[in-house]
């Protein structure tokens, strides 16, 4: 395997048999949109496609509105927006299915990435969530989606969290502190700490702790624990600049056996 592709896997997620699974590095621009040699990103997401055993013609992208709504993937939207922007499923910052066969992708730069599988089911989901959609509810809604869309059981989800802005760097305002006590995420937990009179936040905190609460056990539950902005594997939108920094992604899906 090229150096390149070395992918951050969940070790709870990676004995799934015929799942597939990875966060992308530093350097490997997976974004239409923005960053570095965005015109070659198509080729990159088949290449990723190809190294996890998955049809790159059903590779299915989320627009990404920093809301809470999930889309349900069948075969009929499946493939939607991997080489076309326009084309990305719209108003979606979640995607699930329960199709075989059709790889989901998020993309991000300091957002927390995550994933939720029922091994069961054969079903997973995957969601793009900053402050901004930690407020809107995004992993309770990808879990309720996939409860009600799918028929997933919730004692059976295992989730993994992707490396996002840690708590060591991302310092947030008040108008971060007051959405997220909106939605039940008050200081004193580990989502808002306070240092030297400023507060900082654990983005990745707040979607493990709506999981927890939506029903999937803690332990079942893996969180990277890498943060975007001070180390050096991952896109940053606060280390480098929100207008020339890509994105790295999020694939999953299970290869049909
Ligand atoms: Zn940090």
């Amino acid at each position: 395997m090229h150096t390149r592709l070395k992918l951050w896997q969940s070790e709870k997620l990676s004995i799934i048999p015929g799942f597939a699974h990875g966060v992308t590095p530093y350097g490997m621009n997976m974004a239409l949109t923005v960053g570095a040699d965005r015109d070659n990103s198509p080729s990159r997401r088949r290449e990723i496609c190809e190294t996890m055993g998955l049809p790159f013609e059903r590779l299915t992208v989320a627009e990404q509105v920093h809301g809470a709504e999930v889309a349900v993937v069948t075969l009929a939207n499946a493939g939607s927006g991997r080489a076309d922007s326009d084309a990305r499923i719209a108003g979606a910052d979640g995607l699930a299915t329960a199709e075989q066969d059709v790889p989901l992708m998020v993309l991000g730069a300091d957002c927390c990435l995550l994933t939720v599988v029922d091994p069961g089911r054969r079903a997973v989901g995957v969601a793009h969530a900053g402050w901004r959609g930690a407020a809107a509810g995004m992993a309770e809604s990808l879990v309720r989606t996939m409860v009600e869309a799918l028929g997933c059981c919730r004692e059976a989800m295992l989730a993994a969290l992707s490396p996002c802005a840690g708590a060591c760097c991302y310092e947030v305002g008040g108008e971060v502190v007051s959405a997220m006590a909106g939605r039940g995420l008050d200081m004193g937990g580990d989502v808002l700490t306070r240092r030297d009179g400023r507060i900082f936040m654990n983005v990745a905190a707040a979607s493990r702790l709506q999981l927890e609460r939506s029903g999937v056990r803690s332990e079942r539950i893996e969180v990277a624990n890498v943060c975007t902005i001070c180390r050096q594997g991952y896109y940053s939108y606060r280390r480098d600049n929100t207008t020339v920094t890509g994105q790295h992604a999020m694939v999953v899906g299970f290869r049909s056996m």
